[in-house]
């Protein structure tokens, strides 16, 4: 397998190059090829096994196919800690090097004030903890989600221990239906179920 068998464009394919990614690993092989025809995908797999290429890769390469001409946020990313938060920020802008997409971390810890300033620019794709991401959503005047495309939630076994039931409903209440919705667990337990029932349109099923 090689990256060249997906369909993705040059800006990516340098950034795997430069990053010396040249073999995809089995999630990406699985993940890539369904995430980019706008497929619901819930793939049960672990830190380590190159998820968050899976999902960036399909994700950038939607933004540049199909770019838009007035800034808007159009991918929610969330994940259960700040830190993977930021882990998962470092490979987006590595991946995203050679474009113009926009990135935006919205994490606890961070002045809510500054981050609303980041969010009123319209980053294209919002990487973010569930409880921060709630209280900009609530504040609408600074977080539009309005134009949301695509959700991931990544670690979703982690992010309902950790208690954010609640707000994951209301995120997915409240972001537009018609998204597509990537979700990631190492643990398929019957609360990440409910979240797939509830969240998610005939998603494709993949584990590695
Ligand atoms: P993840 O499971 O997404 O946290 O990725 C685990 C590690 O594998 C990270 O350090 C990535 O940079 C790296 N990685 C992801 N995909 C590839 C690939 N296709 N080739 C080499 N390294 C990779």
């Amino acid at each position: 397998d090689t990256f060249q068998q997906f369909s993705l464009s040059r800006p990516l394919l340098r950034a795997l190059a430069a990053l010396n990614f040249s073999i995809p690993t089995p999630i990406q092989v699985r993940t890539v090829p369904v995430a980019l025809r706008g497929l619901d995908v819930v793939g049960s797999a672990q830190t380590g096994s190159g998820k968050t290429a899976a999902f960036l890769l399909p994700i950038l390469e939607r933004l540049l196919y199909r770019p838009r001409k007035i800034p808007t946020t159009r991918v929610a990313i969330l994940m259960p800690t700040r830190e993977l938060a930021v882990q998962c920020h470092a490979v987006a802008v590595a991946l995203a090097r050679f474009t113009d997409i926009t990135f935006a971390q919205v994490i606890g810890g961070m002045n809510l004030r500054e981050q609303e300033t980041i969010l009123k620019k319209r980053p294209d794709v919002v990487i973010a903890t569930p409880g921060r991401f709630i209280d900009h959503m609530r504040n609408s005047a600074s977080f539009a989600v309005e134009n949301l495309e695509i959700l991931v939630l990544d670690e979703a076994d982690r992010m309902l221990e950790q208690g954010f039931t609640d707000e994951l409903d209301e995120i997915l209440k409240t972001i537009p239906r018609s998204r597509q919705t990537m979700l990631f667990s190492a643990t398929m337990t019957s609360s990440v179920d409910k979240l797939v029932r509830i969240g998610m349109n005939k998603p494709v099923r993949l584990s590695v």
